[in-house]
């Protein structure tokens, strides 16, 4: 119960990563509030959490929104914070990819990928960051890349909004720690999810040569970190950025 009262909000946990985080943070006590786009499965997740609650109690809230709009955001954040009284923990788990090489990527395709994984982050915690100084303490974990370390071929728009969240992890660490708000980056290796199921079979035979672990990352490999950093064990550390990607980056 390593979050037992805790009040939890993670965007994109409908399925893949954001989804193990969410089934985490609800196995350990945390009453959770997901944000996602689909509505179909937005209703599958809210029965797939209310069968694990661990408390009879515990409150698990979906909403419909698009991530990238601070309208819609400040909306269903502003429902959150009237169910739940507050918000301990904000994970920015949405992300997309729309990869091309930079000759053929459009600009709809950049900015859209630009708008979801990186304008998000800004419009979450904008919204967030005032009441969650009322608490004693909060904790902000960005699931980043770690092509936002080192970039990747076909991606400049997801690495340049990766890179962009680091910068941004970075910032916002500086300005809220002394109001006892850690902000941390998590940046997921090659990690089994319908994000990385369109890629195909050759690169990825390529990218487990790169691996020093010898495997693909699962959802809940980072999860852990992540339950790690919404926890009261990782109270000193802020402004860094954890790579869980099996060695990859090193
Ligand atoms: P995924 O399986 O495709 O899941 C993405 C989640 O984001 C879904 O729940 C999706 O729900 C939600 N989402 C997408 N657009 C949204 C929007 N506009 N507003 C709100 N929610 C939205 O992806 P994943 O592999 O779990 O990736 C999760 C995060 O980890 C992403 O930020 C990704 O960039 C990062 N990451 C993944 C890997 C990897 O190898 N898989 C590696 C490094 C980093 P709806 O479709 O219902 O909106």
């Amino acid at each position: 119960m390593h979050l037992k009262n805790k009040k939890a909000i993670v965007t994109g946990a409908t399925k893949g990563i954001g989804k193990a985080i969410a089934q985490a943070f609800v196995k350990h006590g945390a009453d959770i509030a997901v944000f996602a786009t689909n509505q179909d499965r937005l209703n599958r997740i809210q029965k797939e959490l209310e069968d694990i609650k661990v408390d009879p109690n515990q409150k698990i809230i979906t909403k419909k929104v698009d991530v990238s709009k601070y309208a819609e955001v400040e909306k269903v954040s502003n429902e959150v914070l009237n169910e739940f009284g507050h918000v301990d923990i904000l994970v920015n788990n949405a992300g997309i990819t729309k990869d091309a090489l930079l000759m053929k990527m459009s600009e709809e395709d950049f900015d859209r990928v630009i708008d979801i994984n990186l304008k998000s982050i800004y419009n979450t915690c904008k919204v967030l960051i005032r009441p969650m100084i009322k608490n004693s303490k909060s904790k902000i974990i960005n699931i980043s890349s770690i092509v936002g370390l080192i970039g990747n071929f076909g991606q400049t728009n997801y690495a340049a909004s990766k890179a962009g969240m680091i910068g941004f992890t970075k910032s916002l660490a500086k300005e809220v720690a002394s109001k006892n708000i850690n902000v941390n980056a998590v940046a997921p290796g090659f990690i089994e999810t319908e994000m990385t199921e369109k890629i195909p079979e050759k690169i990825k035979e390529q990218i487990l040569k790169n691996i020093p672990l010898k495997r693909f990352g699962k959802p809940q490999d980072i999860a852990n970190m992540v339950l790690f950093l919404a926890g009261d064990d990782s109270d000193f550390i802020t402004g860094q950025v954890f790579a869980v990607d099996g060695g990859m980056v090193m």
